[in-house]
């Protein structure tokens, strides 16, 4: 078949055993004679698909009864907006700035309250995550929030922010089921699925019950109101109903696998065979801090723009596509999510070694 193996951002790759499954499934879902694209959102079928997707998503993130899992629309950005719009009692929130898309986060929120930026990692190019031990943290913040893995810079937190005691709120667009982690520790995490689960359109939202409140800001529309989505299980209107059903075959495919545990130390192996290889070669060098280095997203330069352009171009032409940086920061850049076999990063470091010898 003719896949490459493709290390775009995002929308990324899907396990091949999901498309397979869908294709199987396209025109006739299980005997209901219709595909799950013509199904109705409120048919018992759906209602099936849509319980069974959030069930299996409890079980692989072990999320405690207390918290509501949402799957809703208008990408990660949406919730840039959604999160002030709901969480705001005292209009005042600290933001950790270390990325692009922490910063679009923090821009939207100063619409709505008083944002404070109590760490940033701009000094450096986003190129680490600062020390987050010990922030000037606001007596009256609403919430704490990070983007916890930074998608263009190749950055993650190792470890969570000392909110002092406030509510802790991540973007894990872009690290979601790549590992365990302790939903407990959160107040609000929310990701676009398109970067490590699904087809983009699906947004999932796991919110602790307390902060689902029915005094938002005011204005804030019927649809962005978590109250609205929690008390109709998503269902308020037609959700992004085929794209729910993708992201259910991609949890029961990590499940499948033997779950988070198995899935991070996948991760790991195939991190670790990328990173290795940068830190000895002579040509290409990594750009992230070593101590905050994504296992998702692995960025790199040769340091020579005109070089950067020459591999993009040439391991394309292998089968190796979608390393280009993103357009902000140049160099390369290989997203390595969970769908990505290890195959493929082989693959990108075979062919890396011979760029190398053919370039230094
Ligand atoms: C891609 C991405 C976004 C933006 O997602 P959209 O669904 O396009 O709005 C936000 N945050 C992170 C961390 C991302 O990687």
């Amino acid at each position: 078949m003719g896949r490459i193996y493709n290390f775009s951002p995002g929308p990324a790759m899907l396990p091949v055993d999901v498309l397979t499954e869908a294709a199987d499934e396209m025109l006739d879902y299980r005997g209901s004679g219709m595909s799950v694209m013509e199904m109705s959102h409120r048919s018992k079928v759906y209602e099936g698909i849509i319980q069974e997707a959030e069930k299996d998503l409890r079980e692989l993130m072990n999320i405690p009864d207390n918290y509501k899992v949402l799957f809703v629309q208008g990408g990660a950005s949406q919730q840039f907006a959604a999160v002030p719009m709901n969480l705001m009692k005292n209009k005042v929130a600290d933001y950790i700035v270390t990325g692009q898309f922490a910063k679009k986060a923090y821009e939207e929120a100063l619409i709505y309250g008083k944002i404070n930026v109590v760490a940033s990692s701009k000094d450096k190019t986003f190129s680490y995550i600062p020390d987050c031990s010990d922030l000037p943290i606001s007596e009256d913040a609403d919430y704490v929030y990070i983007c916890e893995n930074n998608t263009i810079y190749g950055t993650k937190f190792k470890t969570l922010p000392n909110t002092k005691g406030k509510d802790l709120v991540a973007d894990v667009s872009s690290c979601i089921l790549s590992e365990p982690v302790d939903v407990s520790k959160y107040g609000l995490l929310f990701a676009g699925v398109q970067k490590n689960v699904g087809p983009a359109g699906v947004v999932i939202v796991i919110v602790r019950e307390d902060l689902v409140r029915e005094d938002t800001l005011p204005g804030t529309p019927t649809m962005l109101k978590y109250k609205t989505q929690a008390d109709n299980a998503s269902l308020y209107n037609t959700p992004p109903a085929y794209g729910i059903y993708i992201c259910g075959k991609v949890f029961k495919w990590i499940k499948n696998m033997g779950g988070l545990e198995v899935m991070k130390e996948k991760n790991e192996t195939k991190a670790k065979l990328l990173y290795d290889f940068l830190d000895q070669s002579k040509l290409f060098k990594g750009t992230a801090e070593k101590k905050d280095r994504s296992l998702m997203n692995v960025t790199f330069v040769t340091g020579n723009d005109e070089l950067d352009a020459k591999f993009v171009k040439e391991a394309k032409a292998v089968g190796l596509e979608n390393l280009k940086g993103h357009r902000t920061v140049g160099g390369m850049r290989a997203s390595i999510y969970n769908a990505m076999p290890y195959e493929g990063v082989k693959s990108l470091v075979d062919f890396m070694k011979k760029f190398e010898a053919e370039n230094l």
